[in-house]
């Protein structure tokens, strides 16, 4: 059996080399490192893909969440509602722009942002929700729309982990991840479902006005050289990058399938267990793309930790995502949280565990991983 890697790029790598290698020799040779025409070229490909009429590439996923909130030209003290169970750069680009965290808590299903939670904490000064889509399970997009439209909100949503992730409307009707609220943003890390060689971000709009402002904003606020109309930032999606990400944009489908059919899999071997919760979909098949494959273990806290101990001493990866829910992170502390209201976070941090998951998972890995959880359990 082949080692298990937490995600094997390199033998994703292995299956395209020949195709990356002479892009990113030819981008080189072109010496046009930063928007050349790879940039273009993949910014098109991706509007195309996710049917979405602007994508502006930027340096990564924290940067393009930043842009976003920066286009919205939202006020210090402006309340922007974002999940209390997900990576810190929500939080961290809200505060960094002085507006103010309204964290809330998940359904514990999904591990999204809980609807009703989102609704309590609506006041006048709220501005802004930030929905993620977290593990690559698109949050429940029609009622979020419904909150935001009633109360005058913008929607700016997180796909860092659910690229190419699809949402099915009441009406049958669907539309890509990302490309549901008034803004879109997505990480290109070398780990995301969409990863480049190094780091890349991108936010989308389908709103001429916002994509002129973000186009201005992550060029220096500049629109003809030299001449800054706005305070922007620097964060640019370098040449190489785009050329890599422009080749493997067209596999994306296949890796998501990939991920889809490892999910499926592991939740056969786990199925009717009864210390082990298994990912579910709350949509249609194509609303998970599986960045992570995320079981609770029941039983107390400690079992999940001797688990991750007892799967590392037989040679398998994991991750604890997230070990700390953002309301009780040293950085973030504020006397505005209310434990009472984080019941499901506080609760889900001591239970989760992610598999192995990329794209390259081979059954007899997932059997062998299957197997060890079990016996631990058992
Ligand atoms: C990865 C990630 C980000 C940040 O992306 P970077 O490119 O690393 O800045 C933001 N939000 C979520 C949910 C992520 O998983």
């Amino acid at each position: 059996m082949k080692k298990i890697e937490m995600v094997d790029l390199k033998s994703q790598y292995q299956k395209i080399q020949s195709q990356v290698n002479d892009s990113v020799l030819n981008t080189i040779n072109s010496a046009s490192f930063i928007n050349g025409p790879q940039v273009k070229s993949f910014q098109k490909n991706l509007e195309n893909y996710l049917d979405v009429k602007h994508v502006i590439p930027c340096a990564n996923g924290t940067d393009a969440l930043q842009i976003a909130l920066m286009a919205l030209n939202l006020r210090p003290g402006d309340e922007v509602i974002t999940p209390d169970f997900t990576y810190a750069s929500t939080i961290e680009v809200i505060l960094l722009l002085g507006l103010t965290p309204v964290l809330v808590d998940i359904d514990i299903e999904s591990f999204n942002i809980d609807i009703s939670g989102i609704k309590n904490a609506i006041t006048s000064k709220t501005k802004a929700i930030i929905p993620v889509h977290l593990f690559g399970q698109v949050a429940l997009m029609s009622e979020i729309r419904n909150i935001a439209k009633e109360n005058n909100l913008f929607i700016v949503e997180d796909n860092a982990q659910s690229l190419g992730a699809n949402y099915t409307f009441k009406n049958g009707s669907k539309k890509k991840a990302g490309t549901i609220g008034h803004i879109g943003t997505t990480s290109f890390f070398p780990s995301k479902n969409l990863g480049a060689y190094g780091d890349g971000g991108a936010i989308f709009t389908e709103d001429d006005d916002l994509a002129h402002t973000i186009r201005g904003i992550v060029n220096h606020g500049m629109y003809i050289r030299y001449y800054h109309d706005l305070v922007g930032v620097n964060s640019r999606l370098d040449s190489i990058q785009a050329s890599i990400l422009d080749i493997k944009l067209n596999y994306l489908d296949d890796y998501n399938k990939s991920r889809n059919d490892a999910a499926f899999k592991y939740n056969e071997r786990f199925r009717d267990h009864s210390d082990i919760i298994t990912p579910i979909r709350i949509g249609e098949f194509d609303s998970h793309v599986f960045h992570q494959y995320t079981l609770r273990i029941l039983r107390g806290d400690s079992h999940r930790d001797e688990l991750v101990k007892y799967l590392s001493k037989s040679n398998i990866p994991c991750g604890i995502y997230y070990p700390v829910p953002l309301h009780l992170q040293k950085a973030y502390k504020s006397k505005r949280y209310n434990q009472s209201n984080f019941k499901v976070t506080n609760q889900v941090v001591k239970e989760v565990i992610s598999l192995p998951m990329h794209t390259e998972l081979t059954d007899d890995q997932i059997d062998y991983i299957s197997e060890c959880v079990k016996k631990f359990l058992d």
